[in-house]
């Protein structure tokens, strides 16, 4: 199949979920992530209509950002090294990658520097795997306050990524818990707003929006296998 039919039948993917769990499709956006592939590749999918993207590593996606500047919105879903955090603050339209407070910090110095505002998530490491970024379900909180109190950061919601399977329905207790994180987080720090979820990738993004995700990254079964 063809990177837009692809994309088309993700579209309706998303949909039928989101009927399926009675909520509005448009409530869901849908980043297209794009790592390891061409920069005309993803050329196919802004053709397509697609404009939000995501990337991991640094270098290239300023590379590719450089080739299609302005043209669509850069997530960034990769970890970021504190060395790193100008670059990030420069390329991207939004971090989805917040795991500690010295990212915060030295997101929000360049930025203020800068004079611009970058909506960003906060990374939870909600299946408590020891080799993977994200705050402790517990630590989220208190990060979470700091950002919020950052006047260069909108905190957007939170983002996960779940222990890795091949069924989408062990994922579901997973995303459930990122869920009522946020809810819990709404409340005791009094943002007027709910989180957004970002959560949900190729495998398993309709349960993600089945339990309430509002942002799907969606690699391979749009661009192909890596
Ligand atoms: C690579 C990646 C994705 C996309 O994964 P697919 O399984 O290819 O859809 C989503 N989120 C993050 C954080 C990633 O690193």
């Amino acid at each position: 199949m063809s990177l837009t039919e692809n994309l088309s039948r993700i579209k309706e993917r998303i949909a039928a979920a989101a009927e399926r769990a009675g909520r509005n499709p448009e409530q869901i956006t849908l980043v297209a992530v794009s790592k390891t592939k061409s920069a005309d590749m993803v050329r196919q999918a802004l053709a397509a209509g697609q404009l939000e993207f995501g990337e991991n590593y640094l270098q290239e996606a300023a590379a590719k950002i450089a080739l299609l500047a302005g043209a669509c919105r850069w997530h960034c879903i990769g970890h970021i090294q504190s060395n790193k955090a100008r670059l990030a603050a420069e390329i991207f339209d939004v971090v989805e990658t917040i795991d500690r407070l010295k990212i915060a910090r030295a997101l929000e110095r360049h930025l203020g520097a800068m004079d611009k505002i970058m909506p960003v998530y906060i990374q939870v490491n909600i299946g408590r795997e020891p080799q993977k970024a994200g705050v402790m379900p517990e630590d989220a909180a208190a990060l979470a306050r700091e950002v919020a109190a950052c006047a260069h950061l909108r905190l957007s919601g939170l983002m996960a990524i779940p222990p890795h399977t091949l069924e989408a329905e062990k994922s579901r207790g997973y995303f459930r818990g990122l869920r009522e994180l946020a809810a819990e987080l709404s409340h005791t720090l009094r943002l007027g707003d709910n989180l957004g979820l970002s959560m949900g990738m190729s495998g398993d993004f309709e349960t993600a929006i089945e339990e309430g995700a509002t942002l799907v990254r969606v690699g391979t079964a749009i661009f192909g296998g890596r």
